[in-house]
């Protein structure tokens, strides 16, 4: 398959599919026993995440799925710092309860750390028994104070902006099966 010519792979799909297949076999193990509920966020981590939970393998007796957005609050392209988690006042807005779940939280990338830890207070606040971040994507680079980490990261890249796998450059890119940096 031809690809986007602007777009220098960093990742191919073998490449992503191996790193999954690790981290899926790593969650299995840590939560065999614990009914997980897997939390995707939207739109960045809805690839990874089908490809993760078909990774975890043997299949948790009582794993369930469900997805929560988070939004950077502030105009334009500079962060506030603020996060809006969920449907904001105090709604995460999944279907399914957090109260008392093993969750495992699945983030596309951790930048600054806001966003995640905006969601972990959030599941904590909502009664979650553990939260475990595994993120597809790290950008160390980026992290500011009280920025959170991720408990399992697939890979660590540089301070570039990268898209593909479900993460978007103005909503374009998010289908692509690698992940690449866009060279405009
Ligand atoms: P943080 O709150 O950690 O600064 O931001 C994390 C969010 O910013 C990610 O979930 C993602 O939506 C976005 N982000 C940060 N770096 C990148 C990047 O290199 N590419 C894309 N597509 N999104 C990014
Ligand atoms: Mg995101």
């Amino acid at each position: 398959m031809p690809r986007p010519p602007s777009i220098r792979p960093l990742f191919s799909a073998a490449t992503l599919a191996a790193r999954v297949s690790e981290l899926g076999e790593s969650l299995a193990a840590s939560h065999a026993d614990k009914a997980p509920l897997i939390l995707g966020t939207l739109t960045g981590a809805f690839m990874f995440t089908a490809d993760l939970v078909r990774a975890i393998s043997p299949h948790p007796p009582g794993l369930s799925v469900d997805f929560l957005r988070a939004s950077s609050y502030g105009a334009g392209t500079v962060s506030s710092g603020e996060v809006v988690v969920g449907g904001g006042a105090g709604s995460l807005g999944t279907k399914v309860p957090i109260t008392s779940r093993h969750i495992i939280l699945v983030e596309d990338i951790v930048d600054s750390g806001r966003t995640l830890a905006a969601l972990k207070r959030a599941l904590e606040s909502a009664g979650a028994a553990s939260v475990t971040v595994v993120a597809l994507l790290d950008k160390p680079s980026g992290r500011v104070a009280g920025g959170a980490e991720a408990d399992l990261t697939g890979f660590t890249v540089e301070n570039e902006f990268v898209v593909g796998y479900g993460l978007d450059w103005d909503e374009a890119w998010r289908g692509l099966p690698y992940v690449g940096v866009v060279e405009s």
